[in-house]
Formats: structure tokens, C-alpha cells, sequence
């Protein structure tokens, strides 16, 4: 049996993460891995006309606690403004001393490239903090090294994503979809349908993955960075695929 991995999901607004990579976590908790879910803001600035903005706050780091515990892991608000993530030196090192404090193995978050600037801020306060965590001393923290950062499909951080990594996640679809319903917007949105999208993504992204695994059924993917993909690069003898 292979020892237990900690993988942490790191997104902007509260439902980033869980929509875009949590089947992939359902299937790790279901794997006994330990799983920490990561938002930067609680994603108050989607609350609906009906419900006042501190009242949203509250349900939706409410409902990512409970998506946390259905997959016997954690939930960490970092709490910063929504659409005001800000570009600082204190939110780097913010990140670097939370991965120095929990440890992860792997980190999932926003791909670069992404029309919310919330989105890509996170993906690079993500890059800042894993470098930092693991290069630059701390007085009170011992250094800490992410084994790999993969990048999840979203929406909305479209441009330039090339699928990389493929999940099957047909066996942990389940715990997922109902996980992810303790999160208001995954159903309640009235801008996007959340769960009716990434439930069909998994699908079609599914059929592709069943290409080389006839019995996957649904499949979550993931980008990796340039320099990821250059460690990854084999030397083969031949052109013939394996
Ligand atoms: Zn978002």
C-alpha cells in the first residue's frame, strides 16, 4: 500500500476549487489521502439580490467546511476581499508560511491565464508561496517542498489551458456531487449552472480518457507549467506510443 499524500486545492472565491478539481479530491479522500481545501475570499461578491453580503460570506465558508468534512478533510478561508485579492508582498509570504504550516504534496489551483483577475492572482500568489516555502528561510517555520502544482479546467481560465493530466474520477463522482451541493452557487447561480457544466465536462472529458481506459467513464483534467513539462519529458527509442 502506498503512503497516504496530502493534497491541498487552492482557489480564488469559495467553489473554485470544489467545482473545478473535486472529484479528483473525492477520489484521493476516497484513496485515504489527506485533503485541504484553500480559498483566498470567501467569494462574498456573488451573493444574489436576496441575500445580504455578510450573510453570503457566512454560507458559503459554511458550506465549504462541509464540503471539506464530507471528504474528511479541511477548510482554510484565507479571507482576502473578493475582487480585491491584492498583489503584495504579504499575501505571498501569507501563502509560503501556509504551506509551511500544513505541508502539502500536491497543489491544484487556477491555470495563469484567466479573464477573472481574482483567478490569476491566485495562481500566481500559488507559484510565489510554493518557491518561497521552499527557498526563502523563515524564523519561525522549517522549509517546506510541494512535490508538483497541478493546474485544474475552469471556465473561465480557458485561454492557452492544454490538458495535461487526466483523473478518472467515475468512481468518486458520487461523493462529489453531493459534497459540492452544501456550496450555494453550484445550483443557485443564477449567472452560470456550475454543477450542470462540470458534471458534463467530466463526461466529455471522460470519452477521452477512455481512448487508453475503456472503463472510464467521467475524467477531470490538469495543466501543467512550462517547466513541469520539461521535467516530464521522456527519451523514447521510437516514435511508438506506450
Ligand atoms: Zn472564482
Amino acid at each position: 500500500m502506498r503512503k497516504p499524500i496530502h493534497i491541498m486545492a487552492v482557489g480564488a472565491h469559495i467553489l473554485d476549487a470544489e467545482i473545478t478539481c473535486g472529484m479528483t479530491l473525492a477520489k484521493h479522500s476516497m484513496l485515504g489521502d489527506k485533503i485541504t481545501t484553500v480559498a483566498i475570499t470567501a467569494g462574498e461578491g456573488g451573493h444574489p439580490d436576496n441575500i445580504d453580503i455578510e450573510t453570503f460570506k457566512k454560507m458559503n465558508i459554511e458550506g465549504a467546511t462541509k464540503f471539506a468534512k464530507a471528504l474528511g478533510g479541511n477548510f482554510i478561508c484565507m479571507n482576502y476581499p473578493d475582487s480585491g485579492v491584492p498583489e503584495t508582498e504579504e499575501i505571498y509570504n501569507a501563502f509560503a508560511d501556509l504551506i509551511r504550516r500544513e505541508k502539502p504534496d500536491i497543489i491544484l489551483t487556477h491555470w495563469s491565464e484567466s479573464f477573472h483577475e481574482d483567478h490569476s492572482l491566485t495562481s500566481k500568489i500559488v507559484r510565489m508561496g510554493v518557491r518561497r516555502a521552499a527557498y526563502v528561510p523563515s524564523e519561525t517555520l522549517p522549509a517546506h517542498f510541494v512535490r508538483s502544482v497541478l493546474y485544474a479546467e475552469n471556465w473561465e481560465d480557458a485561454k492557452d489551458f492544454i490538458p495535461f493530466k487526466y483523473v478518472d474520477v467515475t468512481d468518486s463522482f458520487d461523493l462529489w456531487r453531493e459534497a459540492v451541493q452544501n456550496i450555494y452557487a453550484s445550483t443557485r447561480s443564477t449567472y452560470f449552472d456550475y454543477l450542470g457544466y462540470y458534471d458534463a465536462l467530466s463526461l466529455t472529458r471522460g470519452y477521452l480518457a477512455a481512448i487508453h481506459k475503456k472503463d472510464c467513464k467521467r475524467a477531470e483534467c490538469f495543466a501543467i507549467s512550462e517547466m513541469d513539462r520539461f521535467g516530464q519529458k521522456q527519451i523514447k527509442n521510437d516514435l511508438s506510443f506506450e
